[in-house]
């Protein structure tokens, strides 16, 4: 039997990344958060004093020795053998993955990778999650979903993910304009389902995600 691929798209903080994962344990598939690889990027490129309008230029399978797991209840982040699981949700990272994630060599080489670790993770189904994965990287994926939430929801959530940062909201809204500046992740394209979250918890956003995969 084919592995079923799930494909999960959406703004910052629309709370794509918990809901698939919680999705994925519930229905024992992966989880790939495809995020994480442009923040390893970012991460690596910074500690390696890279000037960051450059790393499209730069040899990317030297730099980027990148490894991810897609088990949703052991999620780790690795370049070669350093963990980066922590170290790529920093400040420093947030504000500036949007500039790597901009470049179109960057965009192919991790597309490549995505579509690798999709088919290489030992589960029957993976859900794979990020901006532009509904549309330019896995347009095939037998589920698509654009999961969504009004942009006051979504300011409430991230603030759960990253305590105590005053310039949260411009921070985020600022973030989701230069993304979209390279990917249309606010409405769904043809064939891929809208998901609108706002008026729901998130037990009840899981349940809606699982009954779309179900279904
Ligand atoms: O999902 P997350 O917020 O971790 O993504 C971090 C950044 O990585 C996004 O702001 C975007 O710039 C980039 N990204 C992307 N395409 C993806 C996933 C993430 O451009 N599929």
């Amino acid at each position: 039997m084919s592995k079923t691929i799930v494909a999960v798209d959406g703004p910052a903080g629309s709370g794509k990344s918990s809901v698939s994962k919680q999705a994925a344990r519930q229905l024992g598939f992966g989880y790939l958060d495809t995020g994480a690889g442009y923040r390893a990027l970012t991460k690596t490129a910074l500690d390696a004093g890279i000037d960051l309008a450059t790393v499209g230029e730069q040899d990317l399978v030297v730099l980027f020795d990148y490894s991810i797991s897609t088990e949703p209840d052991n999620y780790w982040v690795k370049v070669g053998d350093k963990d980066l699981t922590d170290a790529i949700r920093s400040q420093e990272v947030e504000l500036n993955v949007s500039k790597v994630a901009a470049q179109p060599k960057v965009r192919s080489f991790m597309r490549q990778i995505t579509r690798s670790l999709a088919a290489n993770c030992p589960n029957e189904g993976i859900i794979v999650e990020g901006r532009d994965i509904t549309t330019v990287v896995m347009p095939d994926a037998k589920v698509r979903v654009l999961l969504t939430a009004s942009e006051e929801v979504r300011l409430g959530r991230r603030s759960l993910d990253l305590p105590g940062n005053g310039s949260l909201e411009a921070q985020l809204s600022d973030r989701d304009k230069k993304d979209s500046k390279v990917v249309d992740f606010l409405n769904p394209a043809p064939g891929v389902t809208l998901l609108d979250t706002t008026e729901l918890d998130f037990e009840q956003s899981v349940t809606a995600l699982v009954d779309l995969i179900n279904h």
